[in-house]
């Protein structure tokens, strides 16, 4: 079978891993390792899988380094978390957390010593984002060449069109979608060869051996910096809430339609996520969008901001709100007025907007 040459070695049993350091690794740090957005105090919107949380119902307790979710009722440490959050098992949770949290100490030894304990382990997993940033990396060309091999099918442009979405909107976000996942990935290895892919995020350690990040049927959009493909999310292709975005693994997003920002528009809209920037171009509002765990506005961005109106678009919720209030802050900081814009009655989300006003909400 081909995809056995794939697999990495065998796992092991939970003897092979320090039990005490891997559950010693701050839940913050994993949490956000995993996409989630926390405040300061160690609270944010749930992304466990299958609750599509609204309100910040996620909440850390670092006494306990243990997390809950008041909404859909889960919790548990940092290897239940794990194996909820890439649905894999007990032993592959503990060793992708010792992999990415503690240097690889118990699985690859020559790479560094074990961790002595929590201590260790903290000053450890605060380098995190640094070496997972050093570990993936967009690659340009093969992201470029994944979109282009992945066409929108009749059953994708029609889920677009029912979000209100015309053709040149779809043509001019250049939407792809992925077809079916194995031959998809089987093709992407024959071109680059399986260590590049996991280099750039498109596979990574799943319950089988490697995974291509991207289920069969998910609509693709790029985020293109410069000219090009820098990032690619992926949506769900209907309306079911489990999954609905998937991403290159551990490879932060950069900003969203950053071209929008390369003419001379003196107005310019930020939005909370892909969705509404498709939404607001269609209503004719140059906008570029902020997603997930990044609402951060990288400095190249903020240049091209200056000396523009800026109104901004969070949902219609508390997580919105503070979003709003974050870029209005931040932009004051450069010498950017920032309008934070109200969302027209029964609108939750600029979406929601677009299709009440083409008749297709009601
Ligand atoms: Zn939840």
């Amino acid at each position: 079978m081909r995809f056995a040459t794939y697999k990495r070695t065998a796992s092991a049993g939970r003897n092979k891993f320090d039990l005490a350091s891997i559950r010693a690794i701050p839940l913050r740090a994993v949490a956000i390792d995993l996409g989630f957005g926390l405040t300061a105090g160690g609270t944010g919107r749930c992304r466990l899988p299958g609750h599509d949380d609204r309100n910040p119902s996620f909440s850390i307790r670092s006494a306990t380094n243990r997390f809950t979710c008041y909404a859909c009722g889960e919790n548990g440490d940092v290897i239940d978390l794990v194996m909820k959050m890439r649905d894999i098992s007990f032993v592959d949770a503990c060793e992708w957390l010792t992999d990415r949290h503690l240097g690889g100490a118990s699985v690859r030894p020559e790479m560094g010593r074990r961790p002595a304990g929590r201590a260790a382990a903290a000053k450890r997993a605060s380098s995190v984002s640094a070496k997972a940033e050093h570990a993936v990396a967009p690659d340009h060309e093969a992201f470029e060449w994944l979109l282009l091999d992945s066409k929108l099918s009749s059953s994708g442009y029609d889920y677009l069109a029912s979000r209100g979405f015309s053709a040149e909107t779809i043509a001019h976000f250049r939407v792809g979608q992925i077809g079916d996942r194995g031959k998809a990935m089987r093709k992407a290895v024959a071109r680059f060869g399986l260590e590049r892919l996991r280099r750039c995020g498109l596979v990574c350690d799943g319950k089988f051996g490697d995974r291509f990040v991207f289920p069969a049927g998910y609509l693709l959009f790029p985020f293109i910096i410069d000219g090009n493909v820098a990032y690619l999310q992926a949506r769900r292709p209907d309306s079911g809430t489990q999954w609905r975005w998937l991403c290159p693994n551990s490879l932060l997003p950069p900003v969203f339609n950053r071209s929008a920002l390369t003419d001379g528009t003196a107005t310019i809209s930020i939005c909370e996520g892909v969705t509404d920037v498709v939404s607001a171009h269609e209503l004719g509002m140059p906008a570029i969008g902020l997603v997930g765990a990044n609402a951060r506005l990288e400095d190249a961005t903020l240049d091209l901001l200056r000396g523009r109106n800026v109104a901004i678009f969070g949902d219609r919720d508390a997580a919105g709100s503070r979003f709003a209030r974050h870029l209005v802050d931040r932009l004051a900081e450069i010498g950017v007025t920032a309008i934070p814009k109200r969302l027209p009655p029964g609108a939750d989300d600029l979406n929601d907007h677009l299709r009440r006003v083409r008749g297709l909400l009601v």
